[in-house]
């Protein structure tokens, strides 16, 4: 069997990539995407938070979060087949990021970046919040940031599937099967091995597997620095009203936002307690003991809620510096990789599908330039740091 190209992964990057190669490829162009999880819902998409924010440190994440809001309120436009709308309930309910007194420098700081960036934040002091956001306790706050559009939330799960639907449509093959090595001339890939439908040759390979992604990395002898961490979210009730409700981040580290007539809440644990993971086992005690008397301190009306389901999920941790590596591997030049997204991946997809192809089509960046998030850096061991991880 020989298909062009092989995406390994069809996960919303994997799905996005397949899209976009397939929209204005040369008629002969074959891809193919391979993908283990019949159900979609074991990646770290379905279990994603589903947020967008353009609230970033780094001027190409911002410019990444763009593409994807205007993306996403044409997406009709993109992804319909056969004139169907789709609807993938993109909320722009904002993000609002609290700081306390030692964290406004950087909060001023990203606020230039993000206005050099054309980017609608405003800035609040705690009188702006108390009026803006009643129901919340602003004493032990100095400030906040505030997205004014294009930020907010979605259907993480139907954008997977909008984008794989339309790769299809457009003739891209999805195969559902795992891979579980490849094969390599010199310093090409030639192919991968499928556990049921044997060896696949290809051109070019790209790794989109997600929290998996340095397994497959280690098939060509290569150690990638992304890491399966695992990550909870939990979803609550609350009997009392919360009017206008943007995604909050609260200067803990904790986040909370609307979902229907629920709320969703989570937060990333401190370095040390995160270790590499790959069950999806739920600890209910961080939920008690950590984030809920951090809700119940932010919003008084938070102290009676109800916890109604929790669910985990993994991040593709890039341990050097959390955001996406993308690109080929300098010397397995047909060897793409598009991974490391930690927890920002779902609003990359969009860009990053447009860049691999252009990449894999044209040989280099024609839109945005993502060239600094090339794998070199992770061998120079040169981080792109990004400050508003969350
Ligand atoms: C709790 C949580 C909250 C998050 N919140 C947000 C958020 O608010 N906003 C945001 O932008 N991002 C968020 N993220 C991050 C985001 O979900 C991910 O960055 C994004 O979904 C990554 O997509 P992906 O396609 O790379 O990975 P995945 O969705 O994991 O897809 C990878 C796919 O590869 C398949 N695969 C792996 N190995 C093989 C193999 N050998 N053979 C065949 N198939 C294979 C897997 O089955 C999987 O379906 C969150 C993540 C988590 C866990």
């Amino acid at each position: 069997m020989k298909t062009d190209i092989i995406v390994i992964g069809g996960g919303v990057v994997g799905s996005a990539i397949a899209y976009f190669l397939s929209k204005d490829k040369p008629r002969d162009l074959s891809v193919t995407v391979i993908e283990k999880d019949p159900t979609y819902q074991i990646g770290s998409t379905a279990r994603s938070a589903g947020g967008i924010r353009q609230q970033f440190s780094t001027p190409e994440n911002i410019r990444i979060s763009q593409f994807a809001t205007d993306f996403l309120r044409n997406i009709s436009q993109h992804l319909s087949v056969d004139g169907d709308p789709v609807d993938v309930s993109f909320t722009e309910g904002g993000y609002l990021f609290l700081a306390q007194d030692h964290q406004i420098p950087v909060l001023y700081n990203n606020h230039q970046i993000q206005s050099s960036e054309s980017v609608n934040v405003q800035l609040l002091d705690p009188d702006d919040l108390s009026r803006a956001f009643p129901w919340m306790n602003v004493t032990d706050l100095a400030g906040g940031s505030m997205g004014q559009d294009g930020e907010g939330w979605l259907d993480a799960y139907g954008l997977n599937q909008a984008f794989r639907k339309k790769a299809i449509s457009q003739g891209v093959k999805y195969l559902s099967d795992e891979a579980v090595g490849l094969t390599k001339e010199k310093s090409r890939v030639t192919g991968i091995n499928l556990k049921a439908s044997g060896h696949l040759a290809c051109t070019s390979l790209i790794n989109a597997a997600g929290a998996r992604a340095n397994q497959v990395a280690n098939w060509a002898g290569i150690d990638l620095a992304v890491r399966p961490r695992k990550r909870f979210v939990y979803s609550f009730s609350c009997r009392t009203p919360i009017e206008n409700c943007p995604l909050t981040i609260d200067p803990s580290g904790v986040y909370f936002r609307p979902e229907g007539h629920q709320f969703i809440t989570g937060c990333s644990p401190t370095a040390d307690k995160d270790p590499d993971c790959l069950d999806f086992e739920i600890d209910y005690s961080w939920f008690e003991e950590h984030i809920w008397p951090v809700l119940a301190n932010r919003v008084p009306a938070f102290e009676a809620i109800k916890m109604e389901n929790a669910w985990a999920g993994h991040y593709a941790y890039n341990l050097l510096d959390q955001n996406a590596v993308l690109g080929p591997h300098p010397e397995i030049t047909n060897f793409f990789f598009a991974n490391g997204f930690s927890g920002h991946g779902l609003q990359q997809a969009p860009a990053v599908g447009r860049a691999l192809s252009e990449l894999i089509l044209e040989g280099n960046y024609q839109t945005l330039d993502l060239s600094r998030f090339s794998f070199e850096r992770m061998i120079r061991n040169s981080p792109l740091a990004e400050i508003n991880v969350v």
